[in-house]
């Protein structure tokens, strides 16, 4: 797939709009490790790594999947060899603590990288990925011992990461794992149980995998306060650090998918394996939570990342392919490309307009993650609120408009884009997943809406909405109505919130009214980032054509996107007896 990393929008983004030389001076970990022409330079190195060594194993990784053969898990051809170059220039432990090899990297820059990588080969990018998750877990919970065994060789590449949550019969549900882990006297744990869809659990890539995984000590208290989080290496560490004997963990089977055929989804099964505890005895979750918190911003990456590939096939396709004629070209002589007509400028406007929203919000995100792990005082507690209430809706709304483009994208292709060979019926395969996995987006629309919105009485909403309202001072027309309309809507979220947590049946109502509230928050917020970019585009020293396209698209957004927003939160209701009153059985 030929894919180009948009370097100029990933750089006004950093620069312009979000002053990343100015929040990397604020933070004395970041001051001395980047600036500005240190992230350009990155970002043009990942460019090039993921536009010549990553997007031309896609296609093909795609057509030959992942193997499994005499229990052996064997990735497609080409991946081992391109997994070590991408490893060994640094780009698993780009974000990692530097005392441990890690790069150092903030957040905020390192979310463009990923989205460079998701564009590049979904399922290539999943294997970094869970790594640099796992690394960040063990390096917030795990002992010195284990940090300084594991987390270089998580950095480097040489191994692994895989989360290991999902049981046959505990998918939300954690609370009815079974896998047991029984403590010994020399400290350590065994292990036994089997997770299922584990994600890079077994693969060729690497000499070692390192799953992280919950499990049940036999005294634990019943329901979610009775989990523990264990590392647990497919094969033991020697004293000098090498790879030793088997540990009793095995590949059971890897799943036949949808998409992602090129990233490995294990049965994995744990024999009486030696494990180590990771955080406190049956506080596994909240130790679990670091590493998800990364993933789910992650896998909402994901989402933008198909948004953008789609986007870009979809304009060369649109430019290229000519039927019927633009308004006023008579009968007769040759073809218009159909990028002149009306619905299919629609299609491609609603790509770029929810891609680029959801970019600038996904380095904001990565920002607030920066601040909440280095900052200090009064920045360091509000940004940690930000990143607990953006996460969830970052993950959903990222990934149900990543499925949502990749389809308008396959749309404008017409019929060939149900072939194979356009690669655009691959993007919506491989995005569908990032809905469902990480936490189901129905569990991150609970998550917002209960506990992060509802869970404080909808202070961090308001305190989002002052914050809104200041940043967008001073826009001059038509701005400033669309300021207007976008601060209504943020009140009319709060009204809302307030009206189910009043109800009668706040459960119900709560679980029923989810996804539009988080939708309707969505909009919301990628109003705030549009009415963001453009007042920076306006301000800085782009080019005149850089500045009008981003008007133009934030017109589109807030013309024919935002109204969305008011659908949503009409439809839900204080009392869901409409979603509610059918009996079990009639369905
Ligand atoms: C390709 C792939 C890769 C994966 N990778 C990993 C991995 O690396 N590690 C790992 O541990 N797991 C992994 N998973 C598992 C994944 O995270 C789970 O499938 C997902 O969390 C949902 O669990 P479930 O499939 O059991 O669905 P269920 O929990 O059974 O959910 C079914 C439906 O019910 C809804 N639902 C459930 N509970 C509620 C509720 N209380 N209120 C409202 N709605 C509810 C859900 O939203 C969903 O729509 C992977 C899955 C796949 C398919």
């Amino acid at each position: 797939m030929q894919y180009n990393a948009p370097l100029t929008e990933m750089q006004f983004l950093l620069k312009d709009v979000f002053k990343a030389s100015e929040v990397w001076q604020s933070v004395p970990a970041l001051s001395e490790a980047i600036d500005m022409d240190t992230a350009a330079a990155i970002l043009e190195e990942g460019a090039k790594i993921t536009q010549n060594l990553i997007a031309p194993l896609n296609r093909d990784g795609d057509e030959e999947g992942v193997r499994f053969e005499q229990g052996r898990v064997l990735t497609p051809k080409g991946y081992r060899e391109a997994y070590q170059t991408y490893a060994e220039s640094g780009w698993v432990g780009l974000s990692g603590e530097p005392e441990y090899g890690g790069m150092g990297m903030p957040k905020m820059l390192g979310v463009l990288f990923d989205e460079m990588v998701y564009s590049a080969s979904n399922a290539f990018a999943l294997y970094g990925s869970l790594t640099a998750g796992a690394a960040l877990c063990i390096a917030a919970h795990g002992e010195e011992s284990l940090k300084q065994t594991y987390l270089p060789k998580l950095y480097s590449g040489e191994w692994s990461g895989a989360m290991d949550m999902t049981e046959p019969q505990s998918g939300s549900d954690l609370s009815q794992l079974r896998t047991k882990a029984v403590a010994q006297e020399d400290g350590s744990y065994r292990l036994t149980g089997s997770k299922i869809f584990i994600t890079g659990g077994d693969h060729d890539l690497t000499d070692n995998v390192v799953h992280l995984v919950l499990a049940k000590l036999p005294d634990a208290p019943g329901g979610s306060r009775g989990i523990s989080l264990f590392l647990v290496p497919k094969f033991k560490v020697n004293p000098d650090g090498s790879v030793g004997e088997a540990n009793g963990v095995s590949c059971g089977a890897v799943e036949h998918k949808m998409g992602i055929k090129a990233s490995a989804t294990c049965v994995i099964n744990f024999d009486d394996a030696e494990g180590f505890l990771v955080g406190r005895v049956n506080r596994g979750l909240v130790a679990m939570f670091t590493m998800m918190n990364y993933e789910r911003l992650s896998i909402g990456i994901q989402g933008l990342g198909c948004g953008e590939a789609a986007y870009q096939l979809a304009v060369n396709y649109a430019r290229e392919r000519k039927q019927g004629k633009g308004s006023g070209r008579g009968l007769g002589g040759e073809a218009d490309p159909i990028v002149v007509h009306g619905d299919v400028r629609r299609m491609l406007l609603e790509i770029a307009s929810v891609t680029e929203a959801g970019r600038a919000l996904s380095v904001y995100t990565g920002m607030q993650l920066d601040l909440a792990k280095l900052g200090a005082g009064e920045v360091q507690k509000q940004a940690a609120t930000q990143v607990a209430m953006l996460t969830p809706l970052a993950k959903a709304f990222f990934t149900d408009k990543g499925l949502e483009s990749t389809v308008a994208a396959q749309q404008v292709f017409g019929g060939h884009g149900y072939i194979r060979e356009w690669g655009v019926e691959q993007l919506v395969r491989d995005v569908r997943i990032a809905q469902i996995y990480e936490g189901t987006n129905g569990i991150q629309a609970l998550d917002l809406l209960g506990r992060k919105v509802l869970g404080d009485r909808g202070q961090a909403l308001s305190q989002l909405k002052a914050q809104v309202t200041q940043e967008l001072e001073g826009l001059g027309a038509p701005w400033q109505g669309y300021r207007t309309q976008l601060l209504a809507l943020f009140d009319a979220l709060l009204d809302k919130a307030a009206e189910l947590g009043n109800s009668s049946t706040r459960n119900d109502a709560i679980n029923s009214a989810a996804t539009d509230y988080l939708h309707a928050t969505g909009y919301a917020v990628y109003g705030w980032m549009w009415l963001k970019m453009v007042k920076a585009a306006e301000a800085g020293e782009m080019e005149p054509e850089f500045v009008a396209r981003k008007g133009m698209l934030a017109r589109y957004f807030f013309e024919r996107q935002l109204p969305r927003a008011d659908y949503h939160l009409q439809v839900i209701h204080q009392d869901p007896e409409v979603i509610m009153a059918m009996p079990n059985d009639w369905f």
